[in-house]
């Protein structure tokens, strides 16, 4: 039988994941500094939520979930990405109920049914923040400094911060009038999705990557120049919250997010490496998707971010992640010591030793190989003498310097060098 991993999937396998691990807990770090509280939510949930949290007229929903019915002739989706979920559990669990802002944050798996390509995948990762409960333009600023912090602490260089404003449903209906009326003569010359997402999505059209260099594309009306005057002060506001943070970042009409719910702010970072998927992190302001999930209207700001993509840039900026790393110690030991040293191993580890012993039976020559080949640190050779003595001659591998030990002092040591 020919057994592979489905397409679009893939292991995270044990040279990676040191790097993977890294990159969780430095982002766990800093939504801790920015008191986000991580949640987790079920993997599928009811394929209503997706249509509705997400949208109809999007493509994920149009194209992309993973729908199947259960055995109870429930329609279930595989989560296509994490917000809706996010916002069921928050409603769920009454933690509207407690004091705002609430501020959570997630890492997680998502699916979609996608076209694969570089940074593309049908299984993939995404670590995200959503906050629940301001409209003031200081807490989208403060979801893009996180952001911002996160980046520099992984050392990530040469991204940059587009920001738009796609106005609230005060300015945008008379908006997309417009823009509709502006593509309607020319809409054949645009590419298959855009005379699709023509009457569904028509906003979408403007960051479509197939026709961005399209005339038509280009001199598209932009809401950013059509917001009614509360927008256009929430994202003045931003903007002059973002100068004062200090960061840098490009204001683009044509960022505008693929999700239905969005309003207001969006943003994207995107690299400048070529070979990636372009857009590592997308995110911004979605007031009224609470209120279309069934809850009182809350408003909510938010974004996810492709761990994948992130960890592709971070290898093409050649910055350097965690690796595997061998055993602190490896025992070498004898038959008739054998047992004794799997004692010592696990009072070792027991003492925040990363200790190893001999688990296969090997002959001393095999053990002194193998304890190389795992680039174990320290060595140490368990005879009936070490046992009787009580003392040890520890080597250290890198330059088989040996010094002579207490037993008993074995942890201490390790620990301390
Ligand atoms: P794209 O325009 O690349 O399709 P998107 O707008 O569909 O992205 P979002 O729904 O905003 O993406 O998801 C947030 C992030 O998740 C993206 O910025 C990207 O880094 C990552 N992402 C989205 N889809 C995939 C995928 N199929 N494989 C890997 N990462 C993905
Ligand atoms: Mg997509």
């Amino acid at each position: 039988m020919d057994l592979k991993a489905p397409r679009g999937t893939r292991d995270i396998l044990p040279v990676e994941t040191p790097a993977w691990q890294y990159v969780e807990q430095s982002f766990s770090s800093v939504c801790d500094r920015f008191s986000f509280q991580e949640i987790r939510v079920p993997t599928f949930e009811q394929t209503e939520l997706f249509q509705r949290g997400v949208g109809d007229t999007t493509d994920i929903v149009q194209k992309e979930m993973y729908t199947f019915e259960d055995k109870g002739g429930r329609s279930m989706t595989l989560r296509p990405e994490g917000t809706a979920g996010v916002v069921r559990a928050y409603l769920e669990n009454g933690l509207s109920s407690e004091p705002s802002p609430q501020k959570l944050y997630y890492i997680l798996n998502s699916f979609r049914y996608e076209k694969m390509g570089k940074g593309r995948y049908r299984e993939f990762n995404q670590m995200g923040c959503e906050l629940f409960g301001s409209e003031e333009p200081t807490a989208d600023a403060e979801i893009i400094s996180l952001l911002f912090l996160f980046f520099r602490e992984l050392g990530l260089k040469e991204i940059n911060l587009k920001i738009n404003s796609i106005g609230c449903p005060k300015c945008k209906p008379a908006y997309l009038d417009q823009l509709r009326e502006y593509l309607r003569p020319q809409i054949h010359e645009l590419c298959e999705n855009c005379q699709d997402r023509f009457e569904r999505n028509p906003m979408r059209i403007l960051d479509c990557k197939e026709d961005a260099e399209n005339e038509i594309v280009k001199n598209a009306p932009l809401q950013l120049e059509h917001l009614c005057s509360e927008c256009e002060e929430h994202f003045a506001s931003l903007c002059a919250e973002l100068d004062n943070l200090g960061f840098q970042y490009e204001i683009d009409g044509h960022i505008v997010r693929g999700l239905d719910y969005y309003s207001r702010t969006v943003f994207e970072f995107i690299s400048n490496n070529v070979g990636t998927q372009g857009t590592i992190c997308g995110g911004g302001r979605y007031d009224g998707l609470i209120e279309e999930l069934g809850g009182l209207p809350t408003p909510a700001v938010g974004f996810a971010l492709g761990v994948e993509r992130l960890l592709m840039e971070l290898n093409s900026q050649n910055i350097v992640l965690p690796s595997v790393k061998g055993p602190d110690i490896y025992i070498v030991s004898f038959p008739d010591t054998i047992n004794q040293a799997a004692k010592i191993c696990f009072e070792l580890r027991n003492n925040k030793i990363k200790a190893e012993n001999n688990l296969n039976a090997r002959s001393f020559r095999a053990q002194m190989k193998y304890a190389d080949r795992i680039q174990a640190k320290y060595l140490v050779v368990l005879g009936e003498d070490e046992l009787k003595t009580e003392k040890v001659s520890l080597k250290r591998m890198s330059d088989g310097e040996e010094i002579e030990l207490d037993l008993a002092d074995l942890a201490e040591y390790i620990k301390n060098n």
